[in-house]
């Protein structure tokens, strides 16, 4: 088992295998200018699968894979593949746009993965591309009812912002009357790659559910161990829904995640800095004892929460880097 200096029990990886994207979300990227990383400079499958197994044989059993798009790095289905195939990773996830992700629905399936969380800002088609300002819609909805109709657990990621999307949080709660989906509401990050919020006004967790209690009365649920999201019910609907408090950081003392970001640094913080740089490591030829011992270490000086992990980033790099490149 993986324990931090904390005593919070680390299972879970989260890998971005990318950074490139082919939405612009506006709470994630700028719209132009973006300066992908060299690909020699990612993290190559292989070595992602090797990080995979030396952290799975130290205490990690769930991997989720975010990016960037994931869809959009070419060989990602026959690295899933593998990855589904190490006898110490007993959960895959999936976080995605959506937008090429249906034609692999039924190989999802088929290795395992246990959910996909689709991003989905709007259920109107003009909305939905002023936010991510791609004219994408219709695929993702698309893949949302494959998904919904597959094995695979859904769930739904809104980021909720002011002025863009607050009336399509009644209409998300709407798909949980006859959909077994979970949909989410996500308190907006300052991570979208530019100096500053995005937008001016935050929807804190509580301020979205003022706005739900305004239309709709709601059971709680049991959030299992270590949810980011505090997991609700409409009475008589088939799915659910969650709000992430993922600004105001509510979550942190359960937290048992670290990140893989697509060039290797792990971070064991979203609002912290990087700690050490596993592909470095790895091309400098180093084993698999070595590689565990790091992660260890890093481990065992985590932050307390998202807070003390902000205040210990050098003054000269603001939390503002894209999601993209740390993968949310
Ligand atoms: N491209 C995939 C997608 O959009 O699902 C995976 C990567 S994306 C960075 C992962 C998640 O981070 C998405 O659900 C997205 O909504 C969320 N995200 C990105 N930027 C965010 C921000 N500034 N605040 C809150 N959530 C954010
Ligand atoms: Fe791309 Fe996902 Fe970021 Fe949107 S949130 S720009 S889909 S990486």
């Amino acid at each position: 088992m993986l324990i931090d200096n904390h005593g919070r029990e680390i299972n879970y990886l989260r890998l971005a295998v990318t950074d490139r994207c082919n939405l612009r979300c506006f709470y994630c990227m700028p719209e132009n200018g973006i300066k992908y990383m060299n690909r020699k400079d990612l993290l190559s499958f292989e070595e992602m699968t090797r990080l995979i197994r030396v952290f799975g044989d130290l205490g990690v059993s769930k991997v989720r894979i975010t990016g960037g798009e994931p869809f959009v790095r070419k060989g990602i289905m026959s690295f899933l593949k593998g990855i589904s195939e190490l006898e110490t990773i007993k959960e895959i996830n999936i976080t995605t746009n959506g937008t090429f992700t249906v034609e692999q629905i039924p190989a999802l399936e088929k290795m395992g993965i246990k959910s996909v969380n689709l991003s989905l800002d709007s259920l109107d088609s003009q909305r939905f591309f002023d936010i991510t300002r791609r004219d994408l819609f219709d695929q993702v909805m698309t893949t949302y009812r494959k998904l919904v109709d597959s094995k695979i657990r859904v769930k739904t990621n809104m980021v909720v912002m002011d002025g863009r999307n607050i009336e399509d949080i009644y209409l998300m709660l709407e798909l949980t009357k006859y959909d077994d989906v979970s949909v989410r509401f996500i308190e907006e990050m300052p991570f979208n790659g530019t100096e500053g919020q995005g937008n001016a006004t935050i929807w804190p967790a509580k301020k979205i559910m003022t706005y739900i209690e305004e239309k709709y009365t709601h059971q709680k649920m049991v959030d299992p161990p270590a949810s980011t999201s505090l997991n609700y019910k409409i009475p008589g609907y088939v799915g659910s829904f969650g709000i992430i408090p993922a600004y105001t950081r509510t979550f942190c003392g359960s937290c048992n995640r670290i990140r893989l970001t697509p060039q290797g640094t792990l971070r064991t913080c979203l609002y912290g800095e990087g700690q050490v740089n596993f592909r470095d490591l790895i091309r400098g030829g180093v084993t698999d004892e070595v590689l565990g011992d790091h992660l260890i270490k890093v481990v065992g000086k985590r932050a307390k929460d998202g807070f003390e992990a902000e205040k210990s980033r050098s003054a000269t790099v603001p939390v503002s880097e894209s999601m993209a490149t740390i993968g949310g």
